[in-house]
């Protein structure tokens, strides 16, 4: 039978644990209350939801959070300076700056300009050469939000063919990294795909787990995959359907159903446990920031 992996329950008892170790170890020392930046360039109505939504889950788990939006047009120079702020201001604990940016700025000095301390979206090198060498850092939520789903519905990745479709630095990168460690969870044998990899499905066929983070709706059918497979539908694709935007996944939800083993919805899968693992991130700034 069919299992989904329901990423709003989950994140919903992550965000419960947390509020407990804040209370327990913040609150009841008499510490001061994890605080989280967020620098937001222009208005992107994506970046503002997902801004918002980072917000009200701060609210929601008792973590501060700081917005700082600037607008579109302002130069690479401010947004340095505003990150230089974020990094000096030691009531903040941890901090990310929403991407994309806009096309005059350089995102990888932005990416470089972040303390690694307080780099809680686990994008700076510093942090994800860490993690490519098994050492403690903060790794990019995404990722930490999948194999976290992976380890509590105790789904065992050892061993397993896990094809990862997609390699940004954000997601697919990353996962194919923890997916592979020599760690728990992790032991895992990953082939990586991308758009120059011909005949994908000669690959998905093979996988007992397929891990989607393309941007393409409905890409992963029926037929490109194993019996009781598992899957995992990064993708976040806003469509119409009649005359309403939905979202929808990398994945022919539908379609696959019947043939897997476990999968993620979209919306209510990965999304939240992104979200949450965000914060979790925070928390662990917040312990380090003495
Ligand atoms: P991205 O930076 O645009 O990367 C897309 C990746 O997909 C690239 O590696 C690209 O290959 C590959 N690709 C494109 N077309 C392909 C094809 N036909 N066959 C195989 N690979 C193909 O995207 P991203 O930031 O990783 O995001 C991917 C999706 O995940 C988006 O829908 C995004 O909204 C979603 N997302 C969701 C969450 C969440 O929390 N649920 C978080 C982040 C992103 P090349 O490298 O060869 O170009």
């Amino acid at each position: 039978m069919t299992k989904l992996l329901d990423g709003n329950q989950l994140a919903l008892k992550i965000r419960e644990e947390i509020s407990k170790e804040i209370e327990e170890k913040i609150i009841n020392k008499k510490r001061r209350i994890p605080h989280l930046g967020i620098i937001l360039m222009g208005n992107n109505d994506s970046s503002i939801t997902y801004v918002n939504s980072k917000i009200k889950e701060c609210k929601k788990t008792g973590i501060k959070s700081t917005l700082i939006h600037l607008s579109s047009s302002i130069s690479e120079n401010i947004l340095l300076k505003e990150i230089k702020k974020m990094n000096l201001n030691p009531l903040i604990d941890g901090f990310i700056v929403q991407l994309p940016l806009g096309k005059h700025i350089n995102q990888e000095k932005i990416i470089l300009s972040i303390d690694p301390k307080k780099d809680v979206d686990g994008f700076h090198p510093e942090n994800f050469g860490k993690m490519a060498l098994g050492m403690k850092s903060f790794f990019p939520a995404t990722a930490l939000g999948i194999i976290t789903m992976l380890e509590r519905n105790k789904i065992d990745i050892s061993g397993k063919h896990s094809v990862i479709i997609g390699r940004s630095r954000i997601v697919g990168t990353p996962i194919s990294i923890l997916m592979s460690r020599k760690a728990y969870p992790g032991n895992s044998t990953v082939t990586i795909t991308h758009s120059k990899t011909p005949n994908i499905e000669s690959f998905t066929k093979q996988a007992d787990i397929i891990i989607v983070a393309i941007g393409i709706p409905k890409f992963i059918k029926s037929n490109m995959i194993k019996k009781g497979s598992i899957i995992i539908d990064v993708g976040i694709n806003n469509i119409k359907n009649n005359n309403k935007n939905i979202l929808i996944g990398d994945v022919d939800f539908h379609n696959v159903y019947e043939k897997v083993s476990y999968i993620t919805p979209v919306p209510g899968g990965v999304g939240p446990m992104t979200r949450i693992m965000l914060l979790k991130n925070t928390l662990k700034a917040a312990l380090k920031n003495k």
